[in-house]
């Protein structure tokens, strides 16, 4: 369905937990959050119903995110229960990778379209620093296993920081050189822990790039389900993407809500309104009010973001911004 500014809403970023097994600097303090009781975290057949009325309001693709989603027990059987469901034609997942490796075979014989993995650097003494506790060997391994898969959309993110040499953006960018992987790099957001976290812009690390690479060509086609504008180099099999939401305002063309793991529904990453989708499920609502509730909740989506600038949304919007960290989000 449009929201209120002719925007067509077809894409959930479904959160499974809060619980993480990395603490990157920017997204969770070094001692991790208070999580929320396993009581209070959407079951798989609440998450499954949600996604089901979604759907037959035009939800067609579904990310599973988190907190790191591998953690969450047999995430697998709830890849193939979303991909059961009629009108839902992707199911696709973000990870830090570290628990990839021994999932994969699984996420993908349950129908799994793709997967992206979040690396902000490939050395090692630095990814540990980043994640506080990572070890890039496993995140690596993940890659490899889910590369190896045929027909598995891959992805690498990087969520660009100061504290990067420009060579480790080249190596990250080679991942594409000899494989069919997307590499990406996003701008940090002031959500959460990053709003006292600086990042790099696309444009910063699109100069490297050229200046190491050469002269880059725009893919023209639409790539994907989201924002991302992307380039190939001369010679690389993969693209490179670039998230520019804070140098580049894309709300205009947004098509997504977000489900937090313990059921609120948000229009917009920024915004920390919504509705209590579990509060419905559990007073036993029948799916026509749920239904009725994500619509109004879609319908009303803000215009737009307001990262370091007045909101599109007119002044009283401000006071509605998310407090919550990204992990606690569903980033
Ligand atoms: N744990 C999984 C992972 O790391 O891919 C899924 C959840 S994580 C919150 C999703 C993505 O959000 C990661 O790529 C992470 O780097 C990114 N992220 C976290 N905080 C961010 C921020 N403030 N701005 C931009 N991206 C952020
Ligand atoms: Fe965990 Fe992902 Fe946040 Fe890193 S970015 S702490 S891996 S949820």
């Amino acid at each position: 369905m449009k929201d209120q500014f002719g925007r067509e809403i077809t894409y959930m970023r479904v959160s499974v937990t809060d619980r993480c097994n990395l603490r990157c600097v920017y997204c969770m303090p070094a001692e991790g959050i208070k999580c929320v009781s396993h009581d209070d975290i959407l079951r798989f057949d609440e998450i499954v119903r949600i996604c089901r009325i979604g759907a037959e309001l035009g939800i067609s693709r579904i990310k599973l995110t988190g907190g790191e989603p591998l953690v969450r027990r047999d995430l697998p059987e709830l890849v193939g229960m979303l991909k059961e469901i009629p009108g839902i034609e992707q199911v696709t997942l973000t990870t830090n990778g570290i628990l990839l490796k021994e999932q994969i075979n699984e996420l993908v014989s349950n129908g799994l379209d793709s997967v992206n993995i979040s690396l902000d650097t490939l050395d090692a003494g630095h990814y540990r620093q980043i994640t506080r506790t990572g070890r890039i060997e496993e995140a690596l391994a993940g890659l490899d296993a889910a590369c190896s898969l045929p027909g598995l959309a891959v992805r690498v993110n990087c969520v660009p920081l100061p504290s990067s040499e420009a060579e480790e953006y080249i190596r990250l960018a080679l991942l594409a050189g000899d494989r069919r992987i997307d590499v990406r790099f996003i701008e940090m957001m002031p959500i959460g822990r990053g709003k006292e976290s600086a990042g790099r812009s696309g444009e910063e690390i699109l100069g490297i790039l050229s200046d190491e690479f050469g002269e880059p060509e725009e893919v023209r086609e639409q790539v994907g389900n989201g924002p991302a504008a992307y380039v190939r180099f001369p010679g690389m099999q993969g693209r490179i993407g670039f998230i520019s939401a804070v140098t580049h305002r894309f709300c205009s063309e947004c098509n997504r809500i977000r489900l937090t793991s313990v059921g609120m529904l948000k229009p917009c990453l920024q915004y920390g309104t919504g509705a209590d989708i579990r509060k419905l499920l559990r007073e036993g609502e029948q799916d026509s009010a749920i239904g009725e509730v994500m619509r109004k909740v879609i319908r009303e989506k803000p215009s737009g973001h307001c990262f370091g600038e007045p909101s599109p949304d007119g002044e009283g919007a401000e006071s509605l911004l998310e407090t919550r960290d990204m992990s606690q989000i569903g980033g």
